[in-house]
């Protein structure tokens, strides 16, 4: 039995293309379907001071893991970037956040989903909506609706090649 997982993906340093295109595939290792990935994006960094721009993207895979095995997955794979091509030991070399877990409501502090800042991004909910626009987010709503709330504001289609 596999949970189709939604997973976010963010980088704005060290090569943050680089970093979200190895990320996907060693993503694709964790899905028993081939993965599907959104178009990359472009956002500005959120809150204060000046940072680098953020490359965006989100995937989707069916896992067999439980929620919680999937979670540390990802953080493994976040600290094998840590690991490469880090001239510094930056928090932002690669972010992943499992923003959907199939059905699942979760509502503990170390594993939230749906992710509780879904709503509020739209780095995440655009490239969201590219790979499942009759999404519903349990608990939430429909995805279509987030959109309509959240503006298309700081965030740019990326040329992938
Ligand atoms: P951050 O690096 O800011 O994404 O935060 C990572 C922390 O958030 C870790 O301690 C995780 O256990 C916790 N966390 C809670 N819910 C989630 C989620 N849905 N995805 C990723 N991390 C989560």
């Amino acid at each position: 039995m596999t949970v189709v997982a939604f997973v976010g993906l963010g980088s704005n340093l060290n090569d943050p293309l680089w970093q979200i295109t190895t990320a996907l595939d060693e993503l694709g290792a964790l899905s028993e379907a081939p993965l599907q990935a959104s178009p990359l994006y472009g956002s500005k960094a959120v809150g204060p001071g000046e940072q680098p721009d953020y490359v965006n993207a989100v995937s989707r895979l069916e896992t067999p893991l439980p929620a919680p095995s999937l979670l540390a997955e990802l953080q493994r794979i976040e600290q094998l970037h840590k690991r490469k091509r880090s001239q510094r030991w930056a928090a932002r070399t690669l972010d992943l956040d499992l923003l959907m877990y199939g059905d699942a409501v979760i509502r503990d502090p170390a594993l939230q989903v749906p992710h509780p800042r879904l709503a509020e991004r739209p780095f995440v909910l655009y490239p969201l909506f590219d790979l499942a626009p009759a999404l519903q987010i349990p608990g939430v709503g429909p995805l279509r609706e987030l959109l309509r709330a959240c503006p298309r504001d700081g965030i740019w289609a990326l040329q992938d090649d």
